[in-house]
């Protein structure tokens, strides 16, 4: 299959003539069946029709992706909810009325018309309404429901740029869209609403601070920064290593200095054994490192920047065929728990204290 790729500016105001058309096209795309990558303002999305179980099929065999892996429903409308939802619960509306459109996904008891294929054949459903206007353009004219997991090959670090989506998917799908860099970089929160109090079973953007003050007490799944909790995440694709670039990824925690100090030890012991090696820090530590790539995240308080760097920098390393990387350790409160959660899994939570 050879794959068309246009560019449409993400999030747009208004969308030129042309614009239009392309969107215009890749919605009847996915309406007829085919796949479609899009920016959204998390991650870059693999979209397909979510009430088409042939599409949830051709999603997951791009991917590489388990089919017990459930996808995301994106709707452009929130009274759209109910169409996939068979119940509503009011603390879904509190949410949708503070986060919606923006960077979150609930978990609710599906409706009869979204096939198991779509949702790894549980009796749930995940339902985000993206902000990213472009994409909402999308969801509309592909008919309203777009089953859409990140745009990347199962396991590998979610594109927050075209071109690495076109790495993982060239020929595998019918359709890029390129919109440029993302804003956010890492995947919508997760809460699960069937429970009480509700859970949150993936970290991002809309931290669990934020919704607790608009819900009160909220849970949190004890598998997202545990390795050895002994429990199943309630989210399944939590469940597998992911995020991870090609080169073997060690997180080094401990005090700013020990941890520079060990992290060059470690990379030069690798350095004489062939290895080629990278370093992930934070701008404050940077000019203490030596390695054959050392990169930059951002500044230690900014994570906003950490956050939006983090998957394109651990793509980089493989670009440059890193085979060894360490990275600084971060903080677990706030969008640190979500940076946190991602490089856990990106290490298959290999981590040292020094
Ligand atoms: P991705 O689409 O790559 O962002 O991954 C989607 C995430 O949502 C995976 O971790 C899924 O396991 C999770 N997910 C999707 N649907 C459900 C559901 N019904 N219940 C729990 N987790 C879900
Ligand atoms: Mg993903």
């Amino acid at each position: 299959m050879k794959t068309r790729i246009v560019r449409v500016r993400q999030n747009a105001e208004t969308f030129t003539p042309r614009e239009d058309a392309d969107l215009r096209s890749a919605g009847e795309l996915i309406r007829s069946g085919g796949l479609v990558a899009f920016p959204t303002e998390t991650v870059y999305g693999l979209g397909g029709d979510a009430l088409n179980r042939e599409s949830s099929r051709k999603i997951y065999a791009a991917k590489g992706r388990p089919s017990d892996n459930p996808l995301i429903v994106h709707i452009c409308r929130l009274e759209d909810i109910r169409e996939i939802a068979s119940e509503v619960p009011d603390v879904a509306l509190k949410i949708a009325d503070a986060f919606w459109p923006g960077p979150l996904t609930m978990i609710l008891k599906k409706a009869d018309k979204v096939p198991p294929e779509t949702t790894g054949g549980l009796d749930t459903v995940a339902v985000r309404f993206p902000s990213d206007r472009t994409a909402q353009k999308l969801i509309e004219y592909s008919g309203g429901f777009v089953a859409a997991p990140s745009a990347n090959l199962s396991g590998r670090p979610s594109p927050t740029i075209a071109r690495y989506v076109e790495e993982d998917m060239d020929g595998r799908i019918e359709m890029i869209v390129d919109g440029g860099e993302v804003g956010i970089g890492l995947e919508s929160t997760i809460i699960d609403v069937t429970v009480t109090p509700p859970q949150i079973l993936r970290p991002g953007y809309i931290t669990r601070e934020m919704l607790e003050n608009v819900l009160g007490k909220v849970d949190t799944d004890v598998t997202i920064l545990k390795a050895d909790s002994g429990q199943a995440p309630k989210a399944p694709g939590m469940k597998y290593r992911h995020y991870a670039p090609k080169g073997e990824l060690t997180i080094v925690e401990g005090k700013p200095d020990a941890v520079a100090e060990y992290i060059n030890r470690a990379a030069e012991a690798d350095g004489r054994n062939g290895e080629k090696t990278g370093i992930i820090g934070t701008r404050e530590l940077l000019s203490e490192y030596h390695a054959d790539v050392v990169k930059c995240v951002g500044n230690r308080g900014d994570e906003e920047t950490i956050a939006r760097r983090l998957f394109t920098v651990l793509r980089e390393f493989d670009d440059e065929n890193v085979t060894k990387i360490y990275s600084e350790s971060f903080e677990t409160a706030g969008l640190g728990q979500a940076i946190m959660n991602r490089l856990l899994k990106a290490a298959g939570h290999k981590v040292i204290h020094v």
